[in-house]
């Protein structure tokens, strides 16, 4: 067999090594291969997708704007599709939560707007170090990377990686240590070897990291101790924000207003690419042009983005339903952790995970999933917790199907 891809894709090809068949179509929460079989997406883009693939009421929309010749292109010049999207966030999004951010777009991916966000609190403080969290992924830049925890990532860089000290995340000892002794130690500490911070970047529950949720108190005390010592709190919201844990910013539980944050994925609605960096307005002070990027004014996808607001973040229908299936989803996953030896349900929302002590297990059990076409991933330093992430539209029926192949799916591998 000609296999292109193996012949002509570089071996960084990974997703498709995971799931070694061809897909050619998707729809609400299932992706089609050539053959037209069937895969329920437990994946979601990576949390890309979660108003599912090719979400009609967003495709209506899209295929309107390009059908009228709707600007495609438009660095950041001002578009109609912009002013809608601007409009619509402060509406839909800011004015309901008391929010008050100015919004940067950096250029469509998650790293753009975590590099935006670095070199910002870098120009704001006049500092250079930034502290960020054990197990934290934030892109793949060399910014981002240098805030990033796993060994593997760091690797790829092939240069040091500066300017960045990680600390314990929450619950990083079993609870064995209050929470931040060692990093308020450091701080305080003038010998301590730690410089000043100009900033903090942490993700509330870390997707790539091995879905590990931090609590409410956890974050409200990090706020404090950066307003203590004047850093910066920077929110990776990229995987997070846009409801994958319940409300539309993973923050908002811990009644905290970050200074910056990052968001991506799901911002634009369809799977387009598109990135937000929300700023605090006393710290926008970016000269004109300072940061850019071709492709950050990707007007296609502010469209779909204003639309998947109006649609579904013009009231709680879908907060509440997220958490009500998140809520599911968490009670089997306890079933199942309750069933087997060293296996742990972890996290909040529809952001949840599987974690094992074995750490084959999970890659064994997502492989054991495919054949049952279902699509879910790993995640965790050693690949070790198998992560449920499907669409937030997913529905009742899909989602206890799902749940039906994870069970079978564990079976089969621990029997
Ligand atoms: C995916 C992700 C990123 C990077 O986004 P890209 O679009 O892949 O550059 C950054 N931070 C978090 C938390 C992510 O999940």
């Amino acid at each position: 067999m000609n296999d292109i891809f193996a012949t002509l894709e570089s071996e960084v090809r990974s997703y498709s090594r995971t799931w070694p068949t061809v897909f050619d179509r998707a729809r609400g929460s299932y992706l089609y291969d050539e053959d037209g079989t069937p895969y329920l997406d437990f994946f979601a883009g990576a949390g890309a997708l979660n108003y599912g693939h090719n979400n009609p009421v967003l495709k209506k929309k899209l295929l309107e704007y390009l059908e009228r010749d709707g600007v495609t292109h438009g660095l950041d010049q001002s578009t109609v599709a912009k002013r809608q999207f601007l409009e619509t966030f402060q509406e839909t999004v800011l004015k309901p939560r008391g929010l008050n951010y100015k919004i940067q777009f950096p250029g469509p991916t998650g790293t753009n707007s975590v590099e935006s966000a670095l070199k910002l609190a870098r120009k704001i403080t006049g500092r250079e170090s930034i502290i960020s969290f054990t197990n934290a992924f934030h892109g793949m830049t060399l910014g981002s990377l240098s805030v990033t925890g796993n060994s593997m990532k760091r690797g790829g860089a092939g240069i040091p990686l500066v300017h960045a000290t990680p600390m314990p995340y929450d619950d990083y000892f079993d609870g064995q240590v209050p929470d931040f002794l060692y990093f308020e130690k450091m701080l305080e500490d003038s010998g301590s070897g730690l410089n000043e911070p100009a900033a903090v970047i942490v993700e509330t529950l870390q997707g790539e990291g091995g879905i590990n949720s931090s609590r409410p108190e956890w974050l409200r005390g990090l706020y404090e101790l950066c307003q203590k010592h004047g850093m910066l709190m920077i929110v990776d919201d990229v995987q997070m924000g846009c409801g994958r844990t319940g409300p539309f910013f993973s923050f908002e539980e811990a009644g905290i207003q970050p200074d910056i944050v990052c968001l991506s994925k799901s911002i634009g609605g369809y799977g387009l690419p598109l990135a937000l960096t929300l700023i605090k307005p006393e710290h926008d002070v970016w000269e004109p042009g300072e940061h850019n990027g071709t492709f950050r004014g990707n007007n296609p996808a502010f469209v779909t983005a204003t639309e998947a607001l109006r649609q579904y973040w013009s009231d709680d229908t879908l907060e509440k339903s997220t958490i009500a299936k998140g809520e599911r989803v968490g009670a089997v996953l306890e079933e199942i952790a309750s069933q087997h030896k060293g296996a742990v349900a972890k996290g909040r929302g529809l952001a949840r995970g599987l974690g094992f002590e074995d750490t084959d297990v999970a890659g064994k059990v997502s492989k054991a999933a495919f054949d049952r076409k279902l699509l879910m991933e790993t995640s965790g330093p050693s690949s070790e917790v198998l992560k449920i992430m499907p669409p937030l539209t997913v529905s009742d029926d899909e989602l206890e199907q799902g749940l039906q192949i994870v069970r079978d799916s564990v079976q089969a591998v621990l029997a």
